[in-house]
């Protein structure tokens, strides 16, 4: 077991819904001891990968994405989050339906924060249906740049996100992959990786 899915086991809590709580490290409260470990082990599954820009998404992604933008000592970006956005110049908009909220989404990065030089490296807390993660590539490829790779630290593998990403060649990596999860045992099964 690695060090995300022995902090899960310990610290999460599974909730009705298909949701894992773990904002005693990551959603609320921030354990920089794990953000700093997630950082390096992204930096270290991505070695060889050309970026030049993070991106992530606000607001639980930002720790994460900004570790790593140290470690690269790259630009961070994160893509602001608004039910509705009124004026549509100078900015990139795509939406995604919340997971956590339900509710759809516009998601937002200001035009002069992508460039088509861009090898952009997505990180995000969770994946679970790949709204989020889709939404940020949409922002990437609108501005004419690149995907270099996709980083999570926690994807819930009972959902379609992963996989379809794959599928559709996308370099991802995560930290910890949930196999199964369950409310009423509060009972954590992670899939084996490597
Ligand atoms: P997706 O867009 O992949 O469907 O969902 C990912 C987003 O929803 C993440 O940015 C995360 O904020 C939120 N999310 C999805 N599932 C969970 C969960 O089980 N726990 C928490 N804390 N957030 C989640």
């Amino acid at each position: 077991m690695n060090f995300l899915e022995e902090k899960i086991l310990s610290e999460g809590t599974v909730k009705q819904g298909n949701i894992l709580k773990i904002d005693n490290f990551l959603n609320h409260q921030i354990d920089i001891g794990i953000m700093r470990q997630i950082a390096n082990e992204l930096k270290q599954r991505f070695s060889g990968v050309e970026v030049n820009k993070i991106l992530t998404i606000e607001a639980s992604g930002i720790a994460i994405a900004t570790m790593l933008g140290h470690l690269y000592e790259v630009t961070v970006v994160f893509a602001k989050k608004s039910e509705t956005v009124n004026s549509t110049d100078d900015k990139y908009i795509s939406q995604a339906y919340s997971f956590t909220h339900k509710q759809m989404n516009s998601v937002f990065v200001s035009k002069p924060y992508l460039h088509p030089t861009d090898r952009v490296l997505i990180v995000d807390d969770f994946l679970a249906d790949g709204q989020a993660v889709h939404a940020l590539i949409d922002l990437v490829h609108q501005a004419g740049g690149e995907v270099a790779g996709i980083g999570i630290a926690v994807e819930k593998g009972q959902q379609k996100g992963g996989k379809i990403l794959r599928e559709e060649g996308y370099r991802l990596e995560s930290i910890a992959i949930i196999e199964d999860m369950d409310w009423q045992t509060q009972t954590i099964r992670f899939r084996q990786q490597r």
